[in-house]
């Protein structure tokens, strides 16, 4: 599904020179080279404040934190993503209020977010899932009039432009309040181990995002606020250091591979190519297609016996786990979610796909819609 040894080996000796710096300067905890990353991806996303922390996950629970919320207070989020977006909120003993995604794009979907708004809501979490952005011109209208907060759920879609109906762009993540990213080695830009960051235009939220981050502590053991220990290795921080000035090539390698799969793989029936929305460029953390009628799983187990690999992302909507059911979904309450998850299929998608490769995949995948 991905080639992180080939990706690397395109840089080793950057790689390996930094990560020998970093080792042998010794400050291994909040070193020069956090900040430095924390910089220079603030440069690239032309935002004001990029406070570094310790995963994806973190991101999200410690941008709620920051943003005040009681317990019982309401966020809304869909119901197709990853268990992060919506188990930081249980934790914090807010409310996950899950909504049906467009059965196109796979984003959030705003006439559902309207119908699940209550006294209670307090904020929405679109989720810019396989590499594109949801609908935010709409959804930051939307909060607006409602005074609710906005966090981007980024950890796909690192890099992703929206394009305003003025002409104005903006990267995923500095359009809401904070966006959220993980730096999980398979994402866009990953490190060699856990690592996160959460934007910000606001100077008020960067100083409480960095408080909370840091045990609610502005002065050394001063506890201002209930916090937690989430930082950014400096060690990983390095090897992003790294990577950063290449996001944009490993971006247009992916958005190539998969035009490669779309011109290949758009004439079956029954096999629906990814939809694109025109608002936002599509970085490609996955090329997701939808298997119909109940092909899927032998697809899957066709590529399997070729020697593909494929992945479901993912096989349950969350108000489908154990974790999050509630007499509040029932079986059927979202459409369009469950369908995903009987019908969707990721082919291999990174930096390193060649069009033998995916010849390969492409052939494999024409001889099962031809026998
Ligand atoms: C990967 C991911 C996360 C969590 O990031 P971690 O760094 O693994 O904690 C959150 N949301 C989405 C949509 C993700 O894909």
């Amino acid at each position: 599904m991905v080639d992180l040894a080939g990706q690397h080996g395109r840089i080793q000796g950057e790689l390996d020179a930094a990560l020998l710096y970093a080792a042998k300067a010794g400050a291994y905890i909040q070193g020069p080279e956090v900040k430095s990353f924390a910089t220079e991806l603030a440069d690239y996303l032309e935002v004001a404040h990029v406070i570094p922390c310790a995963n994806g996950t973190d991101a999200l629970q410690i941008a709620l934190m920051a943003l005040g919320l009681k317990p019982g207070d309401e966020v809304i989020t869909a119901t197709f993503t990853y268990v992060a977006t919506a188990e930081v909120m249980a934790l914090l003993g807010l409310t996950p209020v899950l909504v049906d995604v467009r059965p196109d794009t796979f984003s959030l979907d705003l006439e559902q977010v309207r119908a699940a708004i209550g006294p209670n809501t307090k904020a929405i979490v679109p989720v810019h899932l396989y590499g594109q952005a949801a609908d935010m011109e709409d959804l930051m209208q939307f909060a607006q009039d409602h005074s609710l907060f906005v966090v981007e759920d980024c950890a796909q879609a690192i890099g992703a432009t929206y394009t305003f109906s003025d002409g104005r762009q903006a990267k995923v993540g500095t359009i809401g309040h904070i966006g959220c990213t993980s730096f999980f080695p398979s994402k866009n830009l990953g490190c060699m181990g856990d690592g996160g960051a959460m934007y910000t235009q606001d100077a008020t939220l960067a100083e409480q995002l960095r408080m909370i981050a840091n045990h609610g502590q502005k002065v050394k053991y001063r506890h201002d606020v209930i916090g937690c220990n989430s930082r950014l290795d400096t060690l990983q921080a390095a090897v992003l250091r790294v990577k950063l000035p290449h996001l944009d090539a490993y971006i247009q390698a992916r958005q190539e591979a998969a035009a490669y799969y779309d011109a290949g793989l758009g004439q079956f029936e029954g096999l629906v190519i990814p939809a694109r929305n025109p608002a936002s460029t599509h970085v490609f953390h996955q090329y997701t297609l939808q298997v119909k009628n109940g092909q899927r799983d032998a697809l899957k187990a066709h590529l399997e016996a070729a020697g593909i690999p494929s992945m479901i992302y993912y096989p349950w909507p969350l108000h489908e786990q154990p974790a999050f059911a509630s007499d509040r979904y029932p079986k059927g309450a979202f459409p369009a979610a469950e369908q995903l998850c009987q019908d969707v299929l990721s082919l291999p998608m990174h930096t390193e796909l060649t069009p033998a490769i995916q010849d390969y995949i492409l052939q494999t995948i024409h001889t099962f819609f031809q026998s």
